[in-house]
């Protein structure tokens, strides 16, 4: 058995990215509306009600949107850190579980998560990292202005690592946003450059890391081959696997853990 990943689509638009592992599936990030997230996953023959469990990362709205109304509507479990439910106003043990950084969220038979907390904005945000019985690892981490040493230990050893290039460093000083807001994005509290990913990547990349995502690209900031393109300078003579692009439409493919190659989907 392995850990299936699969982007639903991802950016300041929506984020939602499906793990699964056998018959358990989580939901990391409910970001689209609910009529559009039961859509993408109808794209890829998955019935919303086969999920157990959705885990929002943090508050904002493009990871937490129909996070709610999906855990009522699907039945499926729905959890989130402390702030991120009173920031939503959600009642913790009524609406969602909530968990402890580092703590294990055993979310479904055969798939666990450990949240790491990680730099954003105004936010208790927290990365991903899903396990198997097997020992597949998967990363999700996105939101972040700068990586942390706790995050790179948990980074290692990861079979599939779906991390954000949200923007190309020139491209956001030269671009059209206000000085504030260009401080406040390339900050530690904002997101990753394609500079910063691809280091933070160059620290953990190991033969046993089979793919790499690259999501939450600005549309503004950044273009998928600058992004990709990055990267590969920095770990293309140790990786070896399948790097792609998620965008805010989707899903477009997906990956499986001990499998270096990734499944595209005919029509997005
Ligand atoms: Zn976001
Ligand atoms: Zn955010």
């Amino acid at each position: 058995m392995s850990i299936e990943i699969t982007h639903l689509g991802s950016g300041s638009k929506g984020n939602a990215a499906l793990l699964s592992s056998g018959d358990s599936r989580a939901l990391i990030d409910c970001g689209f509306s609910l009529r559009q997230t039961e859509k993408r996953l109808s794209l890829i023959g998955v019935a919303p009600d086969s999920i157990d469990a959705i885990l929002v990362t943090h508050h904002h709205k493009d990871h937490s949107g129909s996070a709610l109304n999906a855990s009522k509507s699907w039945g499926a479990k729905l959890h989130c850190n402390l702030e991120t439910a009173m920031r939503l106003g959600w009642r913790p043990l009524e609406d969602c579980r909530t968990f402890s950084n580092l703590e294990r969220v055993e979310c479904a038979t055969g798939l666990s998560l450990i949240t790491v907390p990680v730099p954003h904005d105004d936010a208790e945000n927290v990365a991903v990292i899903a396990s198997d019985r097997e020992g597949g690892r998967v990363a999700i981490v996105t939101d972040l202005g700068e990586a942390t040493a706790e995050l790179e230990k948990h980074l290692r050893g990861c079979n599939h690592i779906s991390i954000e290039a949200n923007y190309d460093y020139t491209k956001l000083i030269q671009g059209p946003y206000p000085d504030s807001l260009k401080r406040r994005i390339s900050g530690r509290g904002g997101h990753l450059s394609n500079t910063q990913t691809a280091e933070l990547l160059g620290n953990v990349c190991h033969s046993g890391l089979d793919s790499i995502v690259l999501c939450h690209l600005s549309e503004k900031n950044n273009a998928p081959h600058l992004a990709e393109s990055e990267v590969l300078m920095t770990i293309g003579d140790t990786f070896s696997g399948d790097i792609s692009v998620s965008k805010q439409s989707g899903p477009e493919f997906s990956h499986w853990t001990g499998n270096a190659g990734s499944r595209r989907f005919a029509a997005a």
